[in-house]
């Protein structure tokens, strides 16, 4: 699936396994779950993540294996009884006192009309988090910087964001979701990049189907740089969740997604697997959608 360009569908399949395999096998009789590494990974490079224990089982520990380690230990498996001694070093540690980080580009007409337009700042520390999602807060900064570097003023006010815990419980999004509720008509849309920075070939829309039609000039102009795709989909980004729940039209760029699960979650998500022109493609489309976002004559339907 991944080859074909459905990245994040094979990725959200594979899931599961992991979020809800130790709950699941715990209620087998487990002492404890090791997982195949659920994203593409080679290279024996374990895969980490979110595992969620359902209130109905046993909280065992459980850990996530190589693909390679995975196939092996079930060609053991198959020989006879297996015996395995497990060393999990991980802990929860007392939540600390965090922020996300907003910014405005005021709107010169609509100033309290709001595009905002975000990454998250945390990633899994076994890498670096340069594509998840370091990449995510660059597009989003360069999203503003392009804008002032273009003297464009927007109509409506570009709101960018860098999320605080999307990987970790998502606590960010839900402070601005307690602090803004109030202001979610006056949220006109939101976006979010957190699929790496490979390139973007058009934009995800989770909105009324009739955006898809007030979006073709956008994705227009777009086709010249090959990112002229436009999707409707359920779901653009999980900051954003509380804003697509709310009704608020959600964007996010559409992107090669073919090889961002062979580095996402392990220790080779580094910098070196950005290509710069691929970034700033990713910026980019972005900023053409949000500016236009931002000067829409008439509203999104909600
Ligand atoms: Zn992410």
């Amino acid at each position: 699936m991944a080859a074909e360009g459905r990245g994040g569908e094979a990725y959200g399949e594979a899931v599961i396994y992991r979020a809800d395999g130790p709950s699941a096998a715990a209620r087998q009789g487990a002492v404890a779950c090791l997982i195949r590494s659920v994203g593409g990974a080679d290279y024996r490079l374990p895969h980490t993540g979110q595992t969620d224990y359902a209130n109905d089982a046993p909280k065992i520990p459980a850990g996530a294996v190589t693909a390679e380690d995975a196939d092996l230990i079930a060609d053991l498996v198959r020989q006879g009884p297996v015996r395995m001694k497990l060393v999990l070093t991980p802990q929860t540690l007392p939540d600390v006192e965090s922020a996300n980080v907003i910014g405005d580009i005021k709107g010169s007409e609509h100033p309290e009309q709001v595009i905002v337009v975000s990454g998250h700042l945390d990633s899994w520390d076994l890498g670096t988090g340069a594509i998840d999602d370091g990449a995510g807060v660059v597009v989003s900064m360069e999203v503003a910087n392009l804008i002032q570097k273009l003297h464009l003023k927007p109509k409506r006010t570009i709101r960018v964001i860098a999320w605080m815990n999307e990987e970790n419980g998502l606590a960010g999004s839900k402070q601005y979701a307690k602090d803004q509720e109030k202001e979610w008509m006056n949220h006109f849309a939101a976006m979010e990049t957190d699929g790496g920075a490979d390139h973007p070939l058009g934009i995800n829309i989770k909105a009324k189907p009739e955006v898809k039609k007030t979006f073709a000039p956008v994705a227009a102009i777009l086709q010249g740089s090959g990112a002229g795709m436009l999707n409707l989909v359920e779901h653009c980004g999980a900051d954003i969740g509380p804003m697509e729940k709310a009704g608020v039209p959600a964007f996010s760029a559409i992107q090669d997604s073919r090889f961002y699960f062979n580095y996402h979650h392990t220790a080779a998500d580094t910098l070196d697997k950005i290509v710069p022109k691929e970034l700033a493609e990713n910026s980019a489309v972005v900023a053409v959608a949000a500016y236009a976002l931002a000067n829409m004559e008439q509203p999104l339907p909600r």
